[in-house]
């Protein structure tokens, strides 16, 4: 492990001024992947800024009726907070099939959303990565790609986003607050995360000198209607091969609208607004998710080892919208 200097910021202004103009310097919050980050070699601070005494470990109301998480609340907190229960439980779910216990009540919202892909090439020094090391190739386009993305890849990097509560965000549509020398501002979830298209190295759209302060759940939680399904090699912690976040809300015997988010099979949690509207006046179905399916993944193809995915995908988008459609909290109950 290189050197670096600690220093624990004691508020939002003193935390952007400590890292404004230095390019080498990062926040640590949980620093359940930059730990070990920095262990490999990956990741080489001259400068950590704690943020942990920072206010922003609420849960509370948000403006618009939704609700705000502070960026420091801890993935446990979240899971198991009554209104997140009560009124966004595939939120709940999905942090719930990640990680484990310890790790949840350590990792924090924006850490969250800020890890970076477990590829394994990238965390082997000793190998050519273009998202560590821009320009030395990627080594999984020809190697060990079973974890490896499916949709969105580039001929530069085909690493997978290895969240599960960022893809439950991203089918509720959650916006991510950051603050910076410019102000405050706002991201969608699903504009948070970028494809690797040339940039690799860059994994999202918030600037190196901004700090995520909060992510807000819209009013509108799919509460009835919901499903999270992960498909992974073990039981616990273990990322996802394929997971799917869905949400329906129904109108009588046919669906008024649609969410479904797919984990580990891209750069960033994947939606296709298109293929979600395709469903909208359908009647809840096994041919209807199916046709969807086909839909969604047509053309796909893997890199070898992540082949299967596409099959495990289109199966898991199934199960997920069949639960999601007869999912009731009665039923659940
Ligand atoms: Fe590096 Fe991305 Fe290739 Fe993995 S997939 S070796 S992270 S460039």
């Amino acid at each position: 492990m290189n050197a670096f200097t600690y220093t624990r910021a004691r508020d939002l202004g003193a935390a952007l001024r400590e890292i404004a103009g230095n390019e080498t310097a990062k926040f640590i919050a949980g620093g359940t992947n930059l730990i070990d980050l920095m262990k490999e070699n990956v990741e080489r601070p001259t400068r950590l800024i704690d943020i942990t005494h920072l206010p922003l470990r609420e849960i509370e109301p948000a403006a618009d009726g939704g609700v705000r998480l502070g960026a420091l609340v801890t993935n446990t907190d979240v899971a198991y907070h009554p209104e997140i229960e009560r009124r966004y439980p595939l939120l709940s779910q999905a942090i719930l099939a990640g990680a484990s216990p310890q790790l949840r009540n350590m990792a924090s919202v924006g850490g969250n959303l800020m890890q970076r892909t477990r590829c394994a090439y990238f965390y082997d020094t000793a190998t050519p990565c273009n998202k560590r090391a821009p320009g030395t190739g990627c080594s999984a386009l020809t190697g060990f790609n079973r974890y490896h993305a499916i949709l969105g890849a580039s001929e530069h990097c085909i690493a997978v986003h290895p969240s599960d509560m960022c893809v439950a965000l991203a089918a509720l549509d959650a916006v991510v607050r950051v603050t910076g020398p410019a102000g405050d501002r706002s991201i969608a979830l699903t504009d948070f995360h970028r494809l690797p298209g040339d940039r690799p190295d860059l994994d999202t759209n918030k600037r190196a000198d901004e700090l995520i302060t909060a992510v807000e759940l819209p009013a509108e939680g799919f509460r009835e209607h919901y499903a999270y399904v992960k498909v992974r090699d073990r039981a616990s912690y273990a990322f996802a091969l394929v997971s799917v976040a869905a949400a329906v809300r129904l109108d009588g015997d046919s669906v008024a609208e649609a969410r479904l988010a797919l984990g580990g099979v891209a750069h960033k949690p994947w939606r296709d607004r298109e293929v979600e509207a395709s469903l909208r006046g359908q009647r809840p179905s096994r041919a209807a998710f199916e046709r969807l399916a086909e839909t969604l993944l047509r053309g796909v193809q893997g890199f070898g080892d992540n082949s299967f995915k596409v099959a495990l995908a289109k199966r898991a988008v199934v199960r997920a919208l069949t639960v999601a459609a007869g999912h009731t909290r009665e039923a659940a109950a």
